[in-house]
């Protein structure tokens, strides 16, 4: 996919022309750099459209986007060919899919039908959303990729793919959930997919959208042409007929830290269920309560207010807990084990059993006492 140039004329997603260019740099949550990429905010439903402006592509048809991430591993590039997928949002999408079925549970009544629902998840890779979902409702999935690689694997596990490389979605085929998981933001007509999924829709069906949110995740990287906050996201749906059933915000396993994900806070992500809307059904409705910026300087300031918050908030007290951890098992580990090695050494005996066994002792008393 290669992407156009210099083609900020209007956003990405409501197409208004009403909106300012910012440029946004930051130590701990870093944005787009201004050298390669215009970053307008658009004042009519409040999301952020990123132009690159040079020459940049990205390839998601043949895996390179997923290999982005082993690019420090030395690994041969003829065997790079023949090495199963790459998956490195695994343990993330674990719980990701824990939480959008408990979400999709909790507030449509979609999972409760009684015959099989036709679900597409757009963007779906690998098929493993399906595979997860399958585990526990009545679903037949088809999953649209443009990676082939991914596809080979949702089709290995019986489901029916779509190549979005060269195939359309089907004119004849409708939805009662269509799942659109961290997809949208790499869109370059994110309103066009939209409409095109819309079309897709039975009546009364489900759409569910997961993006990272602008307020909660770093504007970071290639791969990201859009940003939204949930308002603009809300607003954008509204506009174009869906009716909003929930929505909130979501985030990945805090586990994930550990593999180098830093930026994980309770506001990392927006999710929205909405429905295909039919005016004949009475639920209550979201509506949106947009805070619109005026210009670069409010906006940099709240963008500087909740990344420092997070920065202090979440991922400071994160990286804390990790130094204390490491403290404690570097003490446990280091200290009786140099007596031991000095004791062993020297004086032909064990240090820390004597040391810690009147402790040991002690502990299974207080253990017999409470039994
Ligand atoms: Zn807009």
């Amino acid at each position: 996919m290669r992407l156009s140039k210099n083609c900020y004329k209007k956003c990405r997603i409501c197409e208004s022309q009403n909106y300012f260019l910012f440029d946004f740099k930051n130590l701990y949550f870093p944005g787009k750099e201004i050298q390669r990429w215009n970053n307008i905010y658009c004042k009519t439903c409040g999301s952020v459209s990123h132009f690159v402006t040079d020459d940049h592509s990205i390839s998601y048809e043949n895996g390179s986007y997923r290999d982005r991430n082993i690019k420090n591993i030395k690994v041969d590039n003829q065997l790079l060919k023949v090495l199963p997928p790459l998956d490195p949002w695994s343990i993330q999408s674990y719980k990701r899919w824990i939480n959008i079925y408990s979400n999709l549970k909790k507030y449509t009544d979609a999972f409760n039908a009684s015959t099989y629902l036709d679900h597409l998840d757009y963007g779906g890779y690998n098929g493993f959303l399906s595979h997860a979902l399958e585990q526990l409702v009545q679903i037949k999935s088809t999953v649209a990729d443009l990676d082939k690689r991914g596809l080979l694997i949702a089709s290995s596990l019986g489901y029916k793919t779509i190549n979005l490389s060269y195939d359309n979605l089907p004119k004849d085929k409708k939805y009662d959930l269509i799942t659109l998981i961290h997809v949208l933001e790499h869109i370059e007509e994110p309103k066009k997919i939209l409409l095109d999924l819309k079309k897709c829709l039975k009546k009364n069906g489900i759409l569910y959208i997961e993006v990272p949110n602008l307020f909660g995740s770093p504007m970071l990287g290639d791969v990201h042409l859009s940003s939204f906050t949930l308002d603009a996201l809300k607003n954008n749906l509204l506009n174009l007929d869906f009716q909003i059933i929930k929505s909130g915000y979501s985030h990945s396993d805090k586990g994930n830290f550990d593999f180098g994900i830093h930026y994980i806070s309770d506001t990392e992500n927006v999710y929205i269920i909405c429905i295909k809307n039919d005016k004949l059904i009475k639920l209550e409705f979201e509506t949106a309560k947009t805070k619109l910026y005026k210009d670069k300087g409010e906006l940099i300031r709240k963008l500087n207010y909740e990344y420092s918050r997070i920065s202090i908030k979440s991922i400071s007290k994160m990286h804390l807990k990790k130094i204390l951890l490491h403290l404690y098992y570097f003490s446990i580990f280091f200290f009786p084990a140099l007596m031991d090695f000095m004791f062993s050494r020297f004086f032909n005996g064990t240090f820390s059993y004597l040391l810690f066994k009147p402790l040991k002792s002690l502990k299974e008393k207080f253990f017999l006492l409470k039994k």
